[in-house]
């Protein structure tokens, strides 16, 4: 027997519509690329948003098609989610970080017609375009006195295109599996593959993204996010932004420690999310200039592992709380956070901060489960590694135009990571699985030496590779970046992992290197490192 309430299909453009019904006048502030902040509401955003629809039908823009953005987080590119959206076409989120030869294969394999670009990345597209010959028109993100002179397709300035349209457009007259966004993984192995999100995915990773236990914002809220709306959705927030009504602060083009100061401070962020490196140059900047923060009481801070010394320097200097985030592209990206449970919030801090620096437990609506190499289900015993699996209405099932199945026949993702997972329910990623370091026949956790490494006063960063060894096959290396004007005493780096880690875990040699590669999304590139390290041997 089926139920009997209404059926009302989960398409994004009902968070904007809820938006402007409720929380119509609600700031949206932006730190725009042309320079000043500015300020708009999501009654405007929806109006505009509309007129961007109208101008893609004008264009001839069908439901399926694809359109990109290549652009910061601002107000005009929430306008153009929404737009793009709303009437079924796909918003294919480009990251400017890629290489170019990326950027073109992304483009060419997703066949963007149009793509909006903010006006930074005007020169990036104008180098590529004679490799993206199916692109039809790009629209840049400004008005028409800052627009500049180029010989891109059928070129024309933002503002003008959204001035002379309706705001008169139905949206959302499809199904609710239509999909609604497109993000290529960075690809650290082989070419981008595409995740495609559909409406139903979006809106129902929006409510998991507004469970307390996870963004859960209210509608007094201020929301900072300098997670990119290009790296995986921005984690959800410009859906729970309009979803809860809660303020949005979108910091652009800048995300150095001064300029997110800077808005935090004057726009009275209380809640903020990005990677570790953002919250590193906060932190510096903030020492420096011997600043506190008024109105953040919590940030999120994911996408790659979180160091102790991080998670400790917010909370004793600054009274703020770091909420760890694990999740990737493929996942819309929640999968897991540090949460504090009942059996662990009235630790001694010392005794907690063990489960802080852990990725955490799933929110409802992620699955998750430890796997050995020949897919038996792992114990939680926190000393298990296992494949890391996910399952769930919000993790890819397929990656766009590949045939492969990339789901086990329990229908679950094995998301390339390796993990342990405790008592108490905590997961912690030890690597990814292309990166693990095997000695002896035993894992040796990459992430954990480092997170533990860049808390050296002397470190700015640290990376560990596996080095071939005629006995153990690997052996762990630790690649230092020292800061400037440090010099490097080897036995201080490894007296100071000393009891911090296993015996047989300690690094056979420290090494100082002039820099790290970070990819894409911010994190250390450890397939170029190791192709730099090629002619590495050990002593
Ligand atoms: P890409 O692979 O394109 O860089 P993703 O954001 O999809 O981009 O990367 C997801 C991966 O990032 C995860 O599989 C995991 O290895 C890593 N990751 C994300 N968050 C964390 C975290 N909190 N701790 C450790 N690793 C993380």
């Amino acid at each position: 027997m089926l139920g009997l309430m209404q059926d009302w299909p989960l398409t994004v453009d009902k968070i904007i519509d809820h938006a402007k019904n409720w929380h119509g006048d609600r700031e949206v502030v932006t730190r725009s690329v042309e320079g000043p902040i500015t300020r708009t509401t999501y009654g405007q955003i929806h109006d505009r948003a509309k007129r961007v629809s109208n101008a893609l039908k004008d264009w001839g823009v069908k439901p399926g098609d694809r359109v990109a953005t290549l652009a910061w987080n601002n107000d005009r590119h929430i306008e153009t989610w929404y737009g793009v959206m709303g009437i079924g076409a796909v918003c294919h989120t480009l990251n400017p970080r890629l290489f170019p030869e990326q950027l073109v294969y992304i483009i060419n394999h997703a066949e963007d017609r149009i793509i909006f670009v903010d006006l930074t990345f005007v020169p990036l597209l104008e180098a590529i375009l004679p490799h993206i010959p199916k692109v039809e028109r790009v629209i840049v993100m400004t008005d028409e006195a800052h627009m500049p002179a180029t010989k891109l397709p059928k070129a024309e300035a933002y503002e003008r295109v959204v001035a002379g349209q309706s705001a008169d457009v139905v949206w959302g007259d499809f199904e609710e599996n239509t999909a609604c966004g497109l993000c290529y993984t960075s690809g650290t192995t082989g070419n981008p593959k595409g995740v495609l999100y559909s409406h139903r995915s979006n809106f129902l990773h929006t409510f998991m993204a507004m469970q307390s236990t996870v963004v859960g914002a209210k509608t007094t809220e201020v929301i900072l996010p300098v997670v990119p709306m290009f790296h995986a959705n921005a984690w959800g927030i410009a859906f729970v932004g309009p979803a809860s009504g809660a303020k949005l602060v979108m910091p652009g083009p800048k995300m150095d420690g001064a300029s997110i100061y800077e808005l935090l401070e004057t726009e009275k962020v209380t809640f903020s999310a990005a990677v570790p490196t953002v919250w590193q140059g906060l932190l510096t900047h903030m020492r420096e200039n011997n600043l506190k923060l008024s109105s953040v009481t919590r940030v999120l801070i994911g996408g790659a592992a979180v160091p102790e010394s991080l998670i400790r320097a917010f909370n004793d200097e600054f009274g703020i709380e770091v909420l760890q985030g694990w999740g990737m592209t493929e996942t819309s990206p929640i999968g897991t956070l540090s949460n504090m449970t009942p059996e662990t919030a009235n630790m001694p801090y010392d005794e907690q901060i063990k489960y802080r620096i852990k990725q955490g437990t799933p929110p409802l609506g992620v699955e998750l489960e430890l796997k050995s190499d020949a897919g038996q289900i792992l114990p939680h015993d926190g000393r298990t590694y296992g494949h890391l699996l996910v399952k769930g209405p919000t993790v890819a099932r397929a990656y766009f135009r590949q045939d492969d199945a990339i789901l086990d026949h329990d229908g679950f993702f094995d998301t390339g990571d390796v993990a342990t997972v405790d008592e108490l329910g905590f997961m912690q990623i030890t690597d990814r699985s292309k990166d693990v370091i095997k000695s002896g026949g035993e894992w040796i956790s990459s992430i954990e030496i480092e997170n533990i490494a860049v808390g050296h006063p002397k470190v700015e960063l640290a990376a560990v590779i596996g080095a071939a060894h005629k006995k153990w096959d690997e052996r762990p290396v630790l690649l230092l970046k020292l800061k400037q004007g440090e010099t490097l005493d080897k036995q201080e780096h490894l007296d100071f992992l000393q009891g911090k880690i296993a015996k047989w875990w300690m690094p056979d040699d420290v090494v100082a290197v002039d820099e790290i590669p970070l990819g894409a999304t911010g994190k250390i590139d450890k397939k170029l490192l190791r192709e730099r390290m090629k002619d590495y041997r050990l002593p």
